[in-house]
């Protein structure tokens, strides 16, 4: 297709929620333990992220929010493409050429908080004095105001916000150490502290994926030749009919993968009625250099060197928790 090089080149904002996850990935990948997200709007209107991580520079903010000069994408509403390509390392900036955005920072060393804007496509950022503690305020502002192709493709704010609810469920979910807030419309929705204990982390677990889950689930902890599988899977009672309740992480990346999906569903097999899904929350720990988890950026993928072995020890080991209880 035609246009096909010039989005590889770069610019890629799909919906709120893909801003939300560039968002909040930025802020972990700046050390934050406390993640505030305000959105409003199904986030259409208005989503702000604060973090206290390690901040950006006065000099470094009109950085942040610039993109290359090989990207200069300015009637890209091909959303097929929008669906399938990811942001390329260019997230602020794709952002702030389809919103209203303000970057608002303070890092150890300046002592005090600036601020940059940018709006749409006239990327003249201007660097202000704003009082703001230690880390980043991300806020983005009218969504796809000079795009309206791209706005139309947008659904009700409840739906909006049920796809930004789930970024937020999945990395709460990935780093138990992490701090989350979330409200929508000013209303709270979750309030979740670091979790240190098993405690606090079932507590979050339950918080994220309802009480009905957490007192239905087994915990588990298996470890079998340098693999090692944890977390909580639902008892078939809690069965669902929908595959709504499933995170899977690879080493603390949230994956959707075929082979995953089909070593639970197999574990499951004769203890589970038809057309119900199992509910799980399971991390699967091993060597980093035997798993690809960058096969695409976007699609949450892994390859797994010995994709057989992982296979056998995902079925085995669920298997044998759930035979126990098995009717
Ligand atoms: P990428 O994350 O691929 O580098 P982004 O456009 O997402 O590209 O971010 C651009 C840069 O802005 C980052 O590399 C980082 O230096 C800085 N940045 C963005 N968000 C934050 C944040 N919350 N805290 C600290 N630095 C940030
Ligand atoms: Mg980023």
């Amino acid at each position: 297709p035609r246009l096909a090089n010039q989005i590889a080149a770069g610019e890629v904002v799909e919906r709120p929620a893909s801003v939300v996850k560039e968002v909040l990935e930025n802020s972990l990948d700046a050390g934050a333990t406390k993640l505030d997200i305000d959105v409003d709007n199904g986030g259409i209107k208005r989503i702000r992220v604060r973090d206290n991580g390690c901040g950006i520079g006065k000099d470094d903010l009109p950085l942040a929010l610039s993109r290359h000069a090989t990207s200069k994408i300015y009637d890209l509403d091909d959303l097929e493409a929008v669906a399938t390509l990811g942001f390329r390392g260019e997230a602020l900036a794709s952002i702030s050429s389809v919103a209203r955005l303000a970057l608002t920072s303070n890092t150890q060393a300046s002592g005090q908080g600036w601020q940059a804007c940018a709006e749409g496509r006239d990327m003249e950022t201007e660097v202000a004095p704003a009082a703001h503690p230690q880390g980043t305020t991300v806020e983005v502002r009218d969504l796809f105001f000079n795009t309206p192709a791209r706005r139309k493709f947008l659904r009700t704010e409840k739906t909006e916000f049920n796809r930004i609810d789930d970024v937020v469920k999945r990395i709460s979910l990935s780093r138990f150490d992490v701090g989350v807030t979330l409200n929508h419309n000013q209303r709270a929705i979750y309030n979740m502290r670091a979790a240190d204990s098993q405690a606090e982390r079932e507590r979050r677990v339950a918080q994220v994926c309802g009480p009905a889950f957490m007192q239905n689930a087994l915990h588990i902890d298996i470890e079998r030749a340098g693999l090692r599988l944890w977390g909580w899977v639902a008892l078939p009672a809690f069965s669902r009919s929908q595959a709504d309740l499933q995170y899977f992480y690879v080493n603390g990346r949230s994956i959707r993968d075929k082979l995953v999906t089909h070593a639970v569903r197999q574990a499951y097999q004769d203890i589970l009625y038809h057309g119900r899904h199992p509910a799980f929350v399971l991390y699967l720990e091993l060597d980093p250099a035997v798993v690809d988890v960058n096969v695409h950026p976007t699609k949450h993928e892994v390859r797994f060197r010995d994709g057989r072995l992982v296979h056998d020890f995902l079925f085995r080991s669920l298997h044998h928790a759930l035979a126990d209880v098995k009717p």
